[in-house]
């Protein structure tokens, strides 16, 4: 029998591997996007700040310098399009002391020189005034007026199911056990069989040192998750904060925010710590006690508010701060890796980027014209929900019968996830494609019926 061969077979199916498969889909190579779990954008990509950022605090000269603002002009043009919830609030960076405030020109100087140039600065009472519930003893602000913020669950779907309607197949559950070369050909084993391809991107995120090693280059940089925990806060904390708040930031970390979600809640976060387990996303008494001493700085009035969860995303971060980018066309891999704080961000410029060092080798990468588009459900709380929707409610009851009370997810949401093209495999899934289970009761009156009606998916829709 002879094995499946396609042109691209891209490993790791979080928001950058998605991307990938996004872009090389609507090409005429075929591809395969190999998830070790069980669904893209499961991994880091689940559980980040969500922030779309333009890049002002970049690097001068670094690739990530580049990669950010191309990737924030393209996410930003996408989302609203394909129905990714995107809401453009602006950041405001707060200095807490002299040094700080000092800081802040340099900030500003920094952005010019990565080419944002719309950064202000703003006295004390100017930023009491945009934030009146701020904490005493803010000594002044740069403005970044074009940061948003954005949805983290939708993008990797978007992408994936894009790649899938154009063609690829998007495989989950499949590790990459390792990697051999047959010819100009790579043979990927998995426990499903073997896999030969004719190009390898690594987007493996936290494991991308691993995917380097399988493909001869042990050692090309080690990768140490980064904890990052977050704390988020109920939507009646909503109306305390119009902006992302941000701190001055450290050579090491972007620093505490407090920022809005789409969702409509508030986050607090993320720490900054090395661990060495890569699937280490616990959340430690000492770090959320941390964050509040920092919430209680930022935003006093956001401590009298409740907590609705506790999380933690492990950064990729590698010996460099830098992206770890690589493309070796003798041997016909691309190397995706150490995308640590920004690659939500920067997915479709990462595909971009992949493209253009495919098409150096020689590869066609030009866009079929028959290349299509998908929409997906919006889960934004800015937008009209479909509870909200006295029209689709008229024309499908099921948009009107509501299962997750907190987030008012009804089980026409529910049915629809179960019948989309990449429908989820577990309740983590069904959450990140409709909110179910993510409210302030975090399941507590739902999860049996949301339960239910996943383990039984026709019953979503069919009434309460
Ligand atoms: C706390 C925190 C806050 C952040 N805030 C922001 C932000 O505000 N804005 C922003 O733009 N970015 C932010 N980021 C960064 C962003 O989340 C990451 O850069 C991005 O999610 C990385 O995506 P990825 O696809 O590289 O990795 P992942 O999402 O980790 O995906 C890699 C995938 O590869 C799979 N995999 C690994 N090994 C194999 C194998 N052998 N075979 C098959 N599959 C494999 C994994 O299962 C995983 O699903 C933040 C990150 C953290 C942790």
């Amino acid at each position: 029998m002879t094995q499946p061969r396609v042109d691209v077979a891209i490993i790791g199916g979080g928001v950058v591997g998605a991307a990938v498969a996004r872009r090389l889909a609507r090409t005429r190579l075929s591809v395969t996007l190999l998830e070790a779990g069980p669904d893209v954008g499961a991994g880091t990509s689940k559980a980040n700040t969500a922030i779309l950022h333009t890049g002002f605090d970049t690097k001068p000269g670094t690739i990530e310098a580049t990669l950010v603002p191309r990737g924030y002009e393209l996410l930003s043009s996408y989302a609203p399009a394909v129905g990714i919830a995107v809401e453009p609030t602006g950041a405001l960076l707060v200095a807490w002391n002299e040094e700080q405030l000092a800081a802040l020109p340099r900030i500003a100087e920094n952005a010019a020189v990565v080419g944002y140039e719309r950064c202000s600065s703003l006295e004390a009472a100017e930023c009491y005034r945009r934030e009146p519930h701020l904490g005493l003893g803010a000594l002044g602000g740069l403005m970044v007026p074009d940061e948003h913020i954005v949805c983290p669950w939708t993008p990797p779907l978007a992408f994936a199911t894009e790649a899938l309607a154009n063609g690829a197949a998007i495989e989950r559950s499949r590790p990459v056990l390792g990697a051999a070369r047959i010819g100009d050909d790579w043979q990927l084993d998995t426990p499903a069989g073997p896999l030969r391809t004719g190009w390898v991107v690594n987007a493996a995120g936290l494991r991308g040192d691993a995917v380097e090693a399988m493909l001869g280059h042990a050692g090309a940089f080690r990768v140490t998750p980064r904890r990052g925990e977050l704390v988020v806060f109920d939507k009646l904390a909503r109306p305390l904060v119009r902006h992302i708040l941000l701190p001055v930031p450290t050579g090491r970390t972007k620093g505490v925010l407090v920022a809005p979600t789409v969702f409509g809640n508030v986050l607090l976060g993320p720490t900054a710590e090395d661990v060495q387990d890569p699937a280490d996303t616990s959340s430690t008494a000492a770090g959320i006690a941390g964050l509040l001493e920092h919430g209680r700085r930022i935003l006093p009035q956001l401590l009298d508010e409740e907590v609705t969860a506790v999380y933690a995303g492990l950064r990729a971060a590698t010996e460099e701060s830098d992206y770890r980018l690589a493309s070796r066309p003798e041997e016909r891999t691309v190397c995706l890796g150490g995308i640590r704080s920004t690659g939500l961000t920067a997915s479709m410029a990462l595909g971009e980027w992949t493209a253009e060092r495919l098409a150096e080798a020689g590869i066609d990468v030009a866009e079929r014209a028959d290349a299509v588009g998908v929409v997906m459900p919006s889960l934004g709380e800015a937008a009209v929900r479909p509870y909200q929707d006295a029209g689709r409610i008229a024309a499908d009851a099921a948009y009107g019968q509501i299962v997750c009370h907190c987030e008012r997810v009804s089980s026409g949401e529910i049915r629809d996830a179960y019948d989309s093209p990449l429908p989820p495999v577990d309740l983590d899934g069904l959450r990140r494609r409709t909110r179910v289970l993510m409210g302030r009761c975090q399941g507590f009156y739902c999860s049996a019926e949301v339960t239910a009606r996943a383990g039984n998916p026709a019953a979503a829709g069919a009434g309460p």
